[in-house]
């Protein structure tokens, strides 16, 4: 069972794209969520949003907020299948780099001059990108990304007592889809906190996919990695990865950080291994409300035997 904050997350709060759409979020995030602060600024102009006392804290629990544009294509991603991941990137640049191609071709052929084939095809080509990834439509459906991270969140907050609470920091982090930008600046802003120190445990995209991926930095791994190995133990229903980030593809905040742990749910299919297929998409509508739990529950066991 979620909470009635979460439960109201999931109806009525899915789209938090634009500046408007973001602003109306945080006013009803800090009329649910008692002390919950904004942090803001750093290119992008963030609006990062933190709970608890960053420097006294042992933890950081952080999820972004902010969705992304409705793309024509999925953000197929296959964390560790590298020449997979590549091929994938290259493919979607085609239809750009025919756009640019026919462009260049058309300019020339009518004016002759390669100064404006070359700029008449570069700015709309950079134009384009940046409308797709930016400018486009909000996507309306974003329960995995990250509709389910925040929740975790959420549901974490819920679930601790004060004491527990205290030792952590809860940060739902602005513009991760535009650059990974508000946690960027959540790093400058709090580089005298000691963050080099403290785990950062990155929960995005969690609720589609019975395969847990925890992708460690290499102090996090030294550090912690009994202690996640322990804490997350694959059940019937879920298998967990414990890996490292210098061979694991997970673009998330967590790779700001030094101790970062980003934490994500896949599926998996036999030649493909793990991956990703429906983010960013109108399909991005799968809640797999066990994950939540998955994730809450060992959460918990972590924190008590580390902190
Ligand atoms: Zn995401």
């Amino acid at each position: 069972m979620m909470t009635p904050l979460s439960e109201q997350i999931l109806t009525d709060w899915q789209v938090r794209k634009t500046k408007k759409q973001k602003t109306a979020f945080i006013e009803w995030m800090q009329s649910q969520i008692p002390g919950l602060q904004v942090e803001q600024g750093g290119f992008g102009n963030n609006r990062n949003l933190v709970l608890g006392d960053v420097k006294s804290a042992k933890v950081l629990l952080t999820a972004h907020y902010d969705t992304c544009a409705r793309l024509p294509f999925p953000n197929f991603l296959p964390p560790k299948n590298i020449p997979l991941y590549i091929g994938y990137s290259l493919l979607i640049c085609i239809p750009f780099g025919i756009f640019a191609f026919l462009l260049n071709f058309v300019l020339g052929f009518l004016t002759e001059s390669f100064f404006i084939s070359y700029w008449g095809t570069f700015l709309p080509t950079m134009a384009l990108l940046f409308y797709l990834l930016m400018g486009g439509k909000p996507n309306p459906h974003t329960a995995n990304d990250n509709t389910s991270g925040v929740i975790t969140l959420c549901e974490l907050i819920a679930s601790m007592t004060e004491e527990e609470r205290a030792q952590a920091a809860f940060v739902f982090f602005d513009n991760e889809e535009n650059g990974l930008l508000g946690s960027a600046f959540f790093r400058k802003l709090h580089k005298k906190d000691g963050l080099e120190k403290k785990p950062l445990i990155n929960f995005d995209c969690v609720s589609d996919g019975d395969h847990m991926l925890f992708v460690l930095s290499k102090p996090a791994m030294k550090a912690y990695g009994e202690a996640f190995a322990a804490a997350f133990p694959s059940t019937a229903e879920k298998t967990v990865y414990l890996e490292k980030s210098s061979n694991t593809m997970y673009p998330s905040d967590q790779a700001n950080f030094p101790m970062g742990v980003g934490v994500a749910a896949l599926r998996k299919k036999k030649l493909i291994g793990l991956y990703m297929d429906r983010i960013h998409t109108v399909k991005d509508t799968v809640f797999q409300e066990e994950n939540i739990v998955f994730f809450v529950e060992g959460t918990q066991r972590l924190l008590q035997s580390i902190l």
